[in-house]
């Protein structure tokens, strides 16, 4: 299995609309983190594809929809 970015996809988070949840980085390790104010970091905008399904778990586990997958023009 290739470690690579999927070429085409993007993780975005957004930052002001995080309330500190934590869902995201229990569901999704790999990919989210909590800063010291609690809001989300994102450790990757262009995650490896074996990690694609953690984050759309992720953005369904999110309570105020912060997390958007974007699937970009070929
Ligand atoms: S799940 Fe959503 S609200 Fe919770 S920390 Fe992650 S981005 Fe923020």
């Amino acid at each position: 299995m290739s470690a690579a970015a999927e070429p085409g996809r993007l993780l975005r988070v957004d930052h002001a609309a995080c309330c500190r949840s934590g869902a995201c980085s229990l569901v999704a390790p790999d990919l989210f983190d909590q800063g010291d104010d609690g809001k989300v970091l994102l450790k990757t905008a262009r995650p490896p594809a074996h990690l694609w399904e953690a984050a759309e778990e992720a953005a369904d586990y999110c309570p105020v929809s912060a997390i958007e997958l974007e699937t970009l023009p070929e």
